[in-house]
């Protein structure tokens, strides 16, 4: 008879990977808005102090900074997003959120768990690294505006001003899999139109501002406008009117656009707002709520970090052409430093989806990226949970290789 004994390392492993796992559901079941991520912040700040980080809390509105000091060595930060999105969660899992009309739709929850797990595995052991490791809870991710009020209230100078910054996101990948790329995210930007018109009897409408019509054009021109500059813009959100025979006066529409820089990203803007100008059945507003730059990986890191990923997960889980539609205001850390050097950006993505389901939806569509996978902003997004496992070895990994590297002494009387 086999007696199978696991050994020690395996069951410690085991119980650090349970923990972070319960980490997730918790944040996962109880998630909050941007702007609003109260607990979620204190929970996450928590976590560290109990791991043995200096944390300070509240920086830049929700945001939690948790510093790693470990001797002489490079600055290395690692950053995770605190917010959900305003989506009612349709998954029907037994830990879907218990918040209504909120739910962790992008993953940030597994960002979360998965940045504890690497603060974790680099404070249980110091003797390994050198240098300091910054960890970021990032607010407001989803307005892209929490990267830049982390900044204004002195990430980059109240803590340890890092020679490179890490973060990764969950993509509609399959479990396993890192993906590397030069165009993972693109620019992008958030506006909302305010419309005014005149409130009448709908039985004036030849006469009166017909907002529902308004609201139509307003939204075909945002797209329009924006296909001429091969960019991408759809309006997604709708407020107006409230009676069948009242004609509303006033509309407020909230929307995006994205391309490959902010530069093409403002031209659509500019482009729009002179057209809304000339709309002459109500007057129309155009403010930007907030914007990013594309996330631009620095390329030696991005190639050092591709070949650590692939020497760890080995080759086949590793992409290195992926690219993506999404934005991610992390982008902003990529700044030039008043010394004048700049912050080196590492990104990646990494997969969460089921193989079964990965097989089954690429034969269904027979498309490569399998887009019939519910994906992230879906309220049916649900990534699996071992994927929690794969994130936390890609972040600290990646840290590790940009840490300074310490290799333990050999123990006094060893032989080998
Ligand atoms: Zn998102």
């Amino acid at each position: 008879m086999l007696i199978s004994v696991e050994s020690h390392e395996a069951q410690k492993g085991r119980q650090r990977l349970r923990a972070l796992v319960d980490f997730y559901l918790g944040v996962h079941s109880a998630p909050e808005i941007a702007g609003q991520e109260v607990n979620t912040a204190a929970e996450f700040a928590r976590a560290l102090r109990e791991t043995g980080l200096d944390v300070t809390e509240h920086v830049g509105g929700h945001g939690v900074v948790g510093v790693l000091a470990n001797g002489p060595g490079p600055i290395v930060l690692i950053r995770a997003e605190l917010d959900a999105l305003p989506l009612a969660e349709r998954t029907g899992l037994s830990y879907a959120s218990g918040i209504p009309g909120v739910m962790h739709a992008c993953g940030h929850d597994l960002h979360l768990a998965a940045a504890l797990g690497s603060a974790q595995e680099l404070a249980w052991s110091p003797e390994t690294w050198g240098g300091t490791l910054v960890v970021v809870g990032q607010p407001a991710e989803e307005r892209l505006t929490g990267a830049e009020a982390m900044l204004a209230d002195g990430l980059f100078t109240r803590f340890p001003t890092p020679a490179v910054a890490l973060a990764q996101h969950v993509a509609p990948l399959p479990v396993g899999v890192i993906a590397h790329g030069s165009a993972l995210t693109l620019a992008s930007a958030q506006v909302r139109v305010d419309l005014e018109g005149e409130s009448a009897h709908a039985a004036l409408a030849p006469w009166s501002t017909n907002m529902v019509a308004t609201i139509g054009q307003v939204s075909s021109l945002w797209q329009e406008v924006a296909a001429r500059y091969g960019a991408l813009a759809t309006m997604t959100a709708v407020t107006a009117g409230s009676a069948a025979n009242v004609e509303a006066q006033t509309a407020e529409l909230l929307g995006s656009a994205r391309a490959r820089s902010l530069t093409v990203v403002d031209d659509v803007i500019d482009s729009t707002r002179a057209s809304l100008a000339s709309l002459s059945s109500a007057r129309a507003t155009l403010t930007v709520t907030g914007a990013a730059e594309a996330v631009a990986v620095d390329p030696e890191l991005a190639a050092d970090l591709l070949s650590e990923h692939a020497r760890i997960f080995g080759p086949t889980r590793v992409w290195s052409r992926y690219a993506t539609n999404a934005a991610d205001d992390f982008s902003a850390l990529g700044r030039e430093l008043r010394s004048g050097k700049r912050v080196r950006l590492g990104y990646w993505m990494f997969g969460a989806v089921d193989h079964d389901v990965w097989r089954a939806a690429g034969e269904r569509t027979g498309a490569a990226d399998a887009p019939a996978i519910p994906g992230n902003h879906s309220d049916l997004f649900a990534p699996q949970l071992n994927s929690i496992a794969t994130a936390v070895v890609a972040l600290t990994s990646a840290a590790r290789s940009q840490l300074a590297a310490r290799t333990l002494r050999p123990m006094e009387g060893s032989t080998s």
